[in-house]
């Protein structure tokens, strides 16, 4: 699946918000919307104007999927499941996204931003329930294990760097011998509280 690979501090100056899209970086004064808390481009820092509703609906949108480092089609494709399902279509929506493989491995702390932790996945650091899983965009369940293949001293620093973010309570994490369990699926406390779902699904819904 394709994937942007282009500058990323841009996307959380245009949202106005941190997304912690470069790892490390984004906890030190270096971050860019430190530095220039402003739109990015020519008209940046021109005077705002009003927000339409449809304009608030697609930042919602945007924001959400560049969080967690989607392209437009592959978004589209949850909440088109996520409609499809039964119960709260936006609360659906985001449990899809929490449940990829490579949101898990970032939740636990074993990548420094997504975009790391989906770099670690397709390098075939991880397996699911014994089996290896080179798919970021995986859905665990509750009850799999997940575990860093045997013998990967990689995992040392990262999980070192991890100590800023704890582990949600809809994960246990076993740092000896680094396997995790998916307890429960996450509530909508445990997940990103910037995006706001019910704009996306109003997007969505036009
Ligand atoms: Fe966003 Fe991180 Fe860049 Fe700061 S350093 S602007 S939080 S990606």
């Amino acid at each position: 699946m394709a994937n942007y690979s282009g500058p990323v501090c841009r996307f959380c100056r245009r949202e106005g918000a941190k997304l912690y899209l470069k790892g490390e970086r984004c906890y030190t004064p270096k971050c860019a919307i430190e530095r220039r808390a402003f739109a990015p481009g020519m008209h940046g820092q021109a005077r705002k104007r009003k927000t339409s509703d449809y304009g608030l609906q697609l930042r919602a949108k945007q924001k959400a999927r560049r969080v967690y480092g989607l392209l437009e089609k592959q978004f589209r494709n949850y909440f088109d499941q996520a409609s499809n399902e039964p119960g709260v279509t936006g609360l659906n929506l985001l449990r899809h996204l929490e449940l990829r493989l490579d949101n898990v491995i970032y939740r636990l702390g074993l990548g420094a931003s997504r975009k790391q932790a989906r770099q670690l996945v397709t390098h075939r650091h991880f397996e699911v329930n014994g089996k290896l899983v080179n798919v970021p965009s995986y859905q665990v369940k509750p009850g799999d294990e997940v575990k860093v293949k045997p013998s990967n001293g990689v995992f040392d620093v990262a999980l070192d760097a991890s100590k800023v973010r704890p582990v949600p309570s809809w994960l246990s994490f076993n740092a000896d011998d680094k396997s995790a369990k998916i307890l429960a699926r996450p509530e909508r406390n445990e997940m990103e509280s910037g995006v706001e779902e019910q704009l996306i699904v109003e997007f969505y819904s036009r």
